[in-house]
């Protein structure tokens, strides 16, 4: 098939193979790979509406035994630097959240082996309790994984337990790219690629949604990249249990690992592939942490439908050299001026045009 017919094929809504998805990932022009993710996007949602959420990331601890080599934020147990929140201080974050309008807090930190899951029961139920309005999409496959090893439980059991107290979505954080290959070069400690596929399973298969990430840019190939999105693309042909995908790039500046920043045109290729590819995910998300609003913007263009969340407070992405970061009217301002609408939305992706920036400030 023509590269040119590919495209169309794409762009229409056929489903890639995973050596057609390598070929145009590979070889289109970055602007026909765009507008092609581009036209499957108004054809997915043929309004000019972007949604966004209002939420905060609270990292609670950066304890951590996993370890993992592209990470700046975690430390050892028994480090000097080592923090965890008391429960006070989480929600006194959460009330500054909340009096922000956030919707959303996804509450993440390391895996800490001293944190029991009585602790996350508490404290969910605090924040169900004091913050009703709040939805919590927090802890990662990495932490529910930590605590299932600590408690002795089944990951099932835990994530049970955590939703009976509060939990309502699973952020898809820690994947990285899941192919064993490059776990065992990046984070040799971490969970493999089958274990946080089979949580994911869990925890969708329990009804909470969840959200699919990749981070991109550290030692992986090319097609390591699209062999992600093909897992990704696996389970959710299973259990349609995913509401968004997220790609971000890996900041090389203060982490063990080091290496090249990707630029803003891999960043762009990223995301109009995955848009073509993951044919059965609902949404795409421009995660403008690490490549700045301003990619963030040019993301709408490359088949992005959601620009993420405020992200009020976050420190793991900053602390490896990050510095972006968004006030609401900033993020909606950006929206406006790409000639879209911006619209609040919840974890759930229920749009909420009450909470509009004109009427909530
Ligand atoms: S990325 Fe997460 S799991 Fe890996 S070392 Fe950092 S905090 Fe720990």
């Amino acid at each position: 098939m023509s590269l040119a017919n590919l495209l169309d094929k794409a762009a229409t809504g056929g489903r890639l193979s995973f050596d057609e998805g390598v070929r145009l990932y590979k070889d289109a022009p970055l602007h026909e790979l765009g507008a092609a993710a581009n036209h499957r996007r108004f054809a997915m949602y043929p309004t000019r509406d972007v949604t966004y959420v209002i939420d905060t990331t609270i990292n609670y601890t950066n304890v951590c035994n996993v370890h993992c080599t592209f990470c700046a934020f975690f430390r050892p147990e028994k480090h000097g630097e080592g923090y965890t929140m008391s429960h006070d201080e989480v929600i006194s974050r959460v009330k500054f959240a909340a009096d922000q309008g956030a919707t959303q807090i996804m509450i993440q930190g390391g895996v800490n082996p001293e944190i029991r899951i009585e602790w996350f029961e508490a404290l969910f139920n605090r924040v169900r309790a004091e913050f009703p309005n709040v939805d919590i999409h927090s802890l990662s496959v990495s932490e529910i994984n930590g605590l299932s090893k600590v408690e002795g439980m089944t990951p099932t059991a835990v994530l049970e337990r955590l939703m009976a107290a509060g939990l309502k979505s699973l952020p898809g954080a820690g994947a990285e790219i899941l192919v064993e290959r490059v776990r065992k070069r990046i984070s040799a400690r971490k969970i493999k690629p089958d274990e946080w596929l089979g949580i994911m399973r869990d925890a969708q298969k329990l009804g909470m949604p969840t959200t699919a990430t990749m981070m991109f840019g550290s030692i992986e190939t090319l097609e390591e990249r699209i062999e992600h999105l093909n897992v990704m693309r696996e389970l959710q042909d299973e259990t349609h249990g995913f509401t968004a995908f997220i790609p971000w790039y890996y900041v090389p500046f203060k982490t063990p690992l080091r290496g090249q920043e990707s630029t803003g045109l891999d960043y762009l290729r990223v995301l109009a592939i995955s848009r073509l590819y993951l044919d059965n995910f609902p949404h795409l998300q421009a995660s403008w942490l690490t490549p700045g609003l301003k990619m963030g913007q040019l993301a709408l263009f490359y088949g992005c439908d959601d620009m993420g969340g405020t992200i009020l407070e976050e420190r793991v992405v900053t602390l490896a050299g990050s510095t972006n970061e968004a006030t609401r009217k900033q993020l909606e301002q950006l929206v406006i001026s790409a000639g879209f609408n911006p619209i609040v939305r919840d974890t759930y992706w229920n749009l909420r045009p009450e909470m509009a920036l004109a009427t909530a400030s």
